[in-house]
Parts: structure tokens; sequence; C-alpha cells
């Protein structure tokens, strides 16, 4: 199983600002400068090495996040993230039959607003199957092309496009792929995907707060609420959780009801449930790569005094990101 991350922004796409690119130029050069850099046959090192919240940036666009499961392209949301996937996806395959699952969380724009400039949806021989547990799904996509709001028409994609709806806490097969859904705590609902191929799982966890956690660092299953009980067997044993850390844990205290979690409820949830490893996403989009990557820090400090800890592997989602199960 092949997951690339595309999207892992959320509430709005949110490209890197002239400020932020400035102040990572100034940061690298003062490195340079602190590290006596003077032969340009230094540089690919010293690259190398540098802070990962200079060197990369988590990047921009919104939920996508595209698993490839043998011969099976699947694709959860379809975030502005999907616009560059679609865009690899023509290159590859230009106008050849195509057939590609798409699996919504919820339809939040975060989560949808990058289907109208999905280019196999414009390719008469591509095959694309759209599924979520949201009721009128297909009008919902129509909406976001009336011409109020977008001048291209749903009805000018020229694909195949097939909705299937899907039931509460259903279990379906894509060929050998299966998958299993679970309602989440959010505004408006959302639903995760736990996907298992070839004795390999993912579930993608986003768009959730998980209120019903007892406040103490050591979960003990007796203090679980039938909720989490059920959100702790979904995830279980899981080889990647994919999981929205919208919030410091501040935030997601201040913010209650809005819908996201953090880091830490994430690292709770993984080791309650023997998750192998966990992947936090839907990045806040006023927080900066320095920010980021510092919250990412602060993860890796809890779970290593964190009295359960298992070799659970944490990691911050870039855009770009692949992981192989
Ligand atoms: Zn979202
Ligand atoms: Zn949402």
């Amino acid at each position: 199983m092949e997951i690339h991350f595309w999207g892992v922004r959320g509430s709005i796409a949110t490209p890197l600002s002239n400020a932020e690119l400035n102040a990572k130029i100034e940061s690298v050069l003062k490195l340079g400068i602190k590290q006596g850099l003077t032969d340009p046959s230094q540089i690919a090192e010293f690259v190398d090495n540098l802070p990962e919240h200079i060197r990369y940036t988590a990047g921009g666009d919104s939920s996508c996040v595209q698993v490839k499961c043998g011969d099976k392209l699947l694709i959860l949301d379809a975030g502005s993230g999907i616009r560059p996937l679609g865009n690899s996806i023509k290159q590859q395959y230009g106008q050849k039959p195509i057939e590609i699952h798409i699996l919504l969380s919820h339809t939040h724009w975060d989560h949808i607003c990058g289907f109208p400039f999905f280019e196999p949806a414009y390719n008469p021989n591509a095959k694309v199957l759209i599924y979520g547990v949201h009721s009128g799904l297909r009008e919902r996509l129509e909406i976001q092309q009336l011409y109020d709001y977008f001048p291209v028409p749903f009805g000018a994609m020229k694909s195949n496009i097939e909705f299937i709806q899907l039931k509460e806490r259903t279990s379906f097969n894509i060929g050998d792929v299966v998958i299993d859904t679970l309602p989440l705590v959010h505004p408006g609902g959302s639903h995760s995907y736990r996907i298992t191929h070839n004795g390999k799982t993912v579930v993608f966890a986003t768009d959730s707060e998980f209120k019903e956690l007892p406040h103490e660092p050591a979960l003990k299953r007796a203090h679980f609420s039938d909720r989490i009980e059920s959100v702790v067997d979904f995830f279980k044993s899981a080889d990647l959780l994919i999981f929205d850390a919208q919030y410091t844990f501040l935030e997601s205290v201040i913010r209650e009801n809005w819908g996201h979690s953090n880091v830490f409820l994430g690292i709770d949830l993984a080791l309650e449930a023997r998750v192998k490893k966990i992947a936090f996403t839907h990045h806040e989009p006023t927080y900066s790569d320095e920010k980021l990557w510092g919250i990412f820090q602060k993860a890796e400090d809890y779970l290593e005094i964190h009295p359960t800890k298992t070799d659970l592997q944490l990691v911050l989602a870039y855009e770009g990101l692949e992981i192989v199960l």
C-alpha cells in the first residue's frame, strides 16, 4: 500500500507567504555564516542537515491523500490537493481509461473545493466513483459548480462520474480492498475510513474531536465511554493512522465544538489502539512551519514520557510525503 499526501492543510488552502519565505532564507543564511560555509561543495550536506521547519514546508493545499492498493487507486478527500494529484494522473494516463475511487470524509469546502480542478474528471475515458456517507452527494458537488460560484458546470465534466451513497458504520469492498467507516464528532458530521489491503491497514480520521476522553495521561479502558471504545476499536492495530491535529492543546479546549483535535489526543488514542504509525494532518491555516514543527517536537516529548509508550512512530504530514506500508 502506497500513501501520498497531496494536501494537509485544514479549513482553507494556505500558500507560503513571502514573509515566511524571507524568514526561511534569512535563517538559512544565518546558519550558513555560523557554520562558516565557504565552498559550494559543502552546500548539499548543509541543506541535508537544516532543521526540518526551515528545509520543508508543510504545504498549503487542503485535505487530499492518495492511497494505492495494488491496481486500485483511492483518493481520500477532494480538497485543493486533488488538483496537483489530478495533474499528475493526467501526465501519467493522458486520456487513457482509468478508474478512480474518491472517498469523502464530508463536504466542507476544504474537503471538496479541489474537485472542479481535478483533470481526470474531464477525461471521457475515466470512471470516477465518489463515495460518502452524507446524503445528496451529487447535489453538494453540483452546487459548488453553479454558475454563481464557478464558470464550469459539473455537467461539463465528461468522465463517467458515479456516486455511491454509503450507510453509516458500513463495510464494503473495492476489488480486494476492504473499507469500513465510522462517524466522527464534527459540525455537520465527518466519517473515518479504515482501508485494509494485503494485510496492511490505513485509517483516515480527519475533522473530529474526541471529547469523551478522560483528562489523564495514562488512559485506562475502564474510563472510556462507549464512543471512545468504538473509536479505539476502529483504529485498532492500524499500520498508519492519519489524524486531525489542527489545534494546540489549549486551542482545542478554547475551541470546543469546532470539531478538531490535537497531537496529544492522537497519541493517547494511537497508543491505546496499538497503532504503529500516526501522521498528524489538517494543519491550522494560521500556523507557520516553525510553529507546526514546534508542536511536533512537543508531541515527540509527550510520547517519550508517556506511561504506556510503545514503539509508535510519529510523523508530521507534509505535501509530497510518501509512506509505503
Ligand atoms: Zn476540514
Ligand atoms: Zn470539516
